[in-house]
């Protein structure tokens, strides 16, 4: 890590434990004006870094750019709603590290992270009839279920040197990110209800569930990880690249997002016409 960004995130951290700038959320000043909430929408890999590998009529079709469709569909929907802004990691087919994911959140002040993925099953059992939705957060200890830990192993592509707790600038961070496990959950069940509401993702849902991927290690927001659906399944690999299920994807997240302000903020406007909303400085 360079010295310059590991100070940078010491700071944050520091910011984050001593000064409780992590409940940074909603007021404004007077009860009337609240901020815009920053959506931080990460599409999952990029470039030569093409995701899970699935196959539409014989022909190879990529995780990267399922996320990349159904991340610019959530951002639409987001920007036609004045209670959110939008940032997303990345616009094109272009590379960007999991590190530099979160260090983006971080640097545009983000309110909340959200990574969509796609699952695959490994190679040796192409067979599998694996399919549906599952929902991600933080754990410091690890994945608790074999499946996740698979996951996590696929997900995390560039590992990076581990992080040890023991160290008083990794111990910082990791309490840090210990201390929006709870709203990074309360994130995932909302997503997970609103996406139970279409029938489909009701019978295929996969649960929630928590393993230590990197690109969830983001000091300052809640974030979760979606993987949408399985690239090595038949009919769900077709789903994930039908731009109506793209938007159907998009619009189950948005309404998960709505759900998670409106139960946990009091600050959030139930009416997106009410009260007055402002844009953060930056
Ligand atoms: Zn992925």
């Amino acid at each position: 890590m360079h010295r310059r960004s590991a100070l940078l995130r010491l700071l944050v951290a520091m910011a984050i434990l001593f000064l409780g700038v992590g409940e940074r959320a909603a007021t404004g000043g007077s009860n009337d004006t609240v901020w815009r909430r920053r959506i931080i929408i990460d599409p999952g890999h990029g470039g030569h870094h093409k995701g899970g590998i699935g196959r539409i009529n014989g022909r190879e079709v990529y995780e990267k750019d399922v996320t990349i469709r159904v991340g610019e569909r959530l951002e639409k929907l987001l920007l036609a709603d004045p209670r959110f802004e939008v940032r997303l990691t990345r616009r094109k087919d272009v590379y960007v590290g999991l590190r530099e994911r979160t260090q983006i959140a971080t640097e545009q002040s983000g309110d909340l992270f959200v990574s969509l993925h796609c699952n695959a099953v490994p190679s040796s059992s192409r067979g599998s009839k694996a399919k549906g939705f599952e929902i991600w957060t933080w754990n410091s200890s690890g994945s608790v279920s074999a499946a996740g830990k698979a996951l996590a192993k696929i997900e995390n592509e560039e590992p990076g040197p581990t992080r040890s707790p023991n160290n008083i600038l990794n111990r910082m961070m990791f309490d840090a990110l210990e201390s929006h496990a709870l709203e990074s959950k309360r994130v995932a069940s909302a997503v997970r209800a609103s996406m139970d509401t279409h029938p489909y993702f009701r019978a295929n849902d996969r649960g929630l569930d928590s393993a230590r991927f990197t690109v969830l290690e983001v000091y300052d927001m809640p974030s979760i990880l979606i993987e949408l659906g399985f690239m090595t399944h038949p009919q769900e690999v077709k789903m994930l690249f039908d731009p109506e299920w793209q938007n159907r994807y998009a619009q189950l997240i948005y309404q998960g997002i709505v759900r998670y302000y409106q139960t946990t903020d009091s600050n959030f406007p139930t009416n997106p016409s009410t009260g007055r909303l402002l844009s953060r400085a930056h």
